[in-house]
């Protein structure tokens, strides 16, 4: 039998099943008097105490190894005591007259409803985290043996769960654990990128056939596809030893690999760095042959908190990524909010096109007392590390002006009251507004480097909205209008002798990397995962075959057309990368071909 879910950490793993119930719990309901009132409060607040010793005894025994995880464990602790969950709980009982389980349920539903608009993937994670701290408050509360005692694994195993919490998935660093399978989660939640840092194979997500898994049948985990193989005949477990040995073997590869330069066969250099949001992303993007981290999106601070982020806060957080990833730089992009990125600390009017609306840029322009707060702690973190900045979504040279006015007033008061910055700290922009490439020769004499963000670029440029699904599909990076405002934006940059990078998903597509190339694109940044495949290809071209790659695709009247010539591109020179899907790359397994996009 052949289980489906979404491929979370990669690998392939074959063992015994071993079921853990946990996140089953009913939640008991039961209406109290009031002179039970107090009683029953008190008897939450121990639950939440002993949740806190629980985890905080996890912490202070989470391995060396995983030291940069603890992040996520201590935002569960201070969840805990989050108002909308701790307090509401309290305020409940007593205002409803019912037990502790039935109020925390009730207090987790309300924050639901407040949430269940909010399409941000920062803001569903965060969701995820609460319902991990209940479960864990409920358990205790009804005195459940549920929570996992992942101590007591013998043998090596694989886990099938409905839910594991992140603090489950630490323990499992030094356990006889092959695999993990739960009913939820996604690629993305925190318990994925865990199983991700410590190396084991996970699948999440699997809605469906969990429960006809029993106690001790033999499981194949495919973390790469997302299969489960139930009870397996003896060629398939041969069939995928060999794909183990042969996934072992490319990631060896690709580990040694990463760290060689992105060099052209002819020796032409480029950068490549990575993006990231969550300081849990810096090891990822060490460990995959980042130079630097390209872009450093900010909003993550400003999601996580009802109140704004305290200039302190913001600087410590900025500090820890420079230093982390020192001798390298780190280019700190300002906010981006505003657009589909809700923010609870900062109120917004409804907006009939809130694309077109007040956002990034223009939002940080008007709210200059959050904007302040930010360009100081940047400036203050600078102190530490090379840092560059970069301003999102400017349409003209008059923003820069501003923008840079009130930096200039910034590192004044800074100045006055001695405190240390980068006075050289290069400023960029990122091009992603089309009014933005048509003036580019004269923005580019206004900073010192571009950042192309071709996720919003495209968006503007072919009036596709870039998450509605339905005109998804014209959402075409090799629309010729769009190659052309790449290749100009390029050579403005270079004309004024300042660099052009680039920072949208495009940059981490490894199949447009000849294009870039050929383009002169000075600096890939991307999701720290495909650094590796995207060198290999570049390590894999002539750079005069990507210049006149570029020359024929810019005649060209077509996506289409130009994606023939690419592929023509790419079957002459990286052949390999049409080998069908899992045969020598299985990642890309993930997504289908390489040359499916
Ligand atoms: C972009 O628009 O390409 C970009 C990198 O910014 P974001 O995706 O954060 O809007
Ligand atoms: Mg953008």
């Amino acid at each position: 039998m052949k289980l489906k879910g979404t491929g979370a950490s990669p690998g392939i793993a074959i063992g015994p099943a071993q079921i853990l119930e946990s996140g089953k719990a009913k939640t008991v309901k039961r209406r109290i008097s009031r002179r039970d009132i107090v009683s029953e409060q008190e008897r939450f607040i121990q639950a939440v105490s002993t949740a806190e010793a629980e985890i905080s005894a996890i912490l202070e025994d989470i391995p060396e190894e995983l030291k940069e995880h603890s992040g996520v464990l201590k935002s569960h602790l201070m969840m805990l005591k989050d108002r909308m969950v701790f307090e509401r709980t309290l305020e409940t009982i007593k205002k409803d007259q019912i037990n502790a389980e039935w109020a925390l349920d009730k207090a987790v539903q309300h924050i639901h409803s407040l949430f269940a608009q909010v399409k941000d993937r920062y803001i569903r994670e965060r969701m995820e985290d609460i319902e991990y701290v209940v479960k864990r408050v409920q358990a205790l509360l009804s005195h459940s043996t549920e929570a996992l005692n992942l101590q007591e694994l013998e043998e090596p195993c694989v886990i099938v769960a409905h839910e594991l919490s992140p603090a489950d998935t630490v323990q499992m660093f030094k356990q006889n654990i092959l695999a993990f399978v739960t009913v939820t989660g996604s690629r993305t939640s925190h318990t994925a990128i865990l199983a991700r840092a410590l190396g084991i194979p996970a699948v999440v997500g699997v809605e469906h056939g969990i429960d006809s898994i029993s106690q001790d049948d033999t499981l194949i985990v495919d973390g790469l596809t997302g299969d489960i193989l139930v009870s397996p005949d003896e060629q398939t477990i041969t069939k995928y030893r060999e794909k183990q040995q042969s996934y072992i073997r490319y990631r060896l590869e690709v580990i040694h690999n990463s760290s060689l330069p992105a060099e052209t066969r002819d020796g032409y250099r480029v950068k490549i760095k990575a993006n990231m949001e969550l300081l849990d992303e810096i090891p990822s993007a060490i460990s995959h042959g980042a130079e630097g981290v390209g872009l450093f999106r900010t909003e993550f601070l400003y999601l996580a908190s009802k109140e704004l982020p305290s200039e302190e806060t913001l600087y410590n957080a900025y500090r820890e990524v420079i230093e982390r990833l020192s001798p390298y730089p780190v280019t700190i992009r300002t906010l981006d909010i505003g657009g589909d990125k809700f923010v609870s600390s900062v109120s917004l009017d409804d907006e009939i096109n809130p694309a077109l609306g007040l956002r990034a840029i223009r939002l940080c322009l008007k709210e200059k007392g959050l904007f302040w707060d930010q360009l100081r702690a940047i400036l203050r973190a600078s102190a530490h590390g090379e840092v560059r900045m970069l301003f999102p979504l400017v349409s003209g040279r008059t923003e820069i002006m501003q923008v840079k006015a009130l930096l200039e007033q910034v590192k004044e008061e800074l100045r006055d009251s001695n405190v240390p910055f980068d006075e050289n700290m290069k400023l960029g922009i990122m091009i992603e507004v089309p009014s933005a490439v048509m003036v580019a020769d004269i923005l580019a004499r206004e900073v010192d480097f571009f950042s192309i963000g071709t996720n919003d670029l495209i968006q503007y440029a072919l009036a596709i909205d870039r998450i509605n699904e339905s005109v998804a599909h014209m959402y075409q990076p090799l629309h010729p209008g769009v190659i052309r405002m790449i290749h100009s934006t390029v050579t403005a940059a270079h004309n004024a002798g300042i660099e052009a990078a680039m920072c949208g998903e495009m940059a981490g597509e490894p199949i447009y990397a000849p294009i870039l190339l050929g383009m002169g694109i000075d600096e890939f940044s991307m999701n720290a995962m495909v650094i590796p495949k995207v060198k290999r290809i570049i390590r894999r071209c002539v750079y005069d075959d990507c210049v006149q790659l570029v020359q024929r695709i810019l005649e060209a009247s077509s996506g289409s057309e130009i994606r023939y010539l690419l592929d023509e591109f790419l079957r002459a020179n990286c052949p390999e990368e049409f080998e069908p899907a899992d045969a020598r790359y299985p990642e890309f397994a993930e997504t289908g071909s390489p040359l499916l996009n």
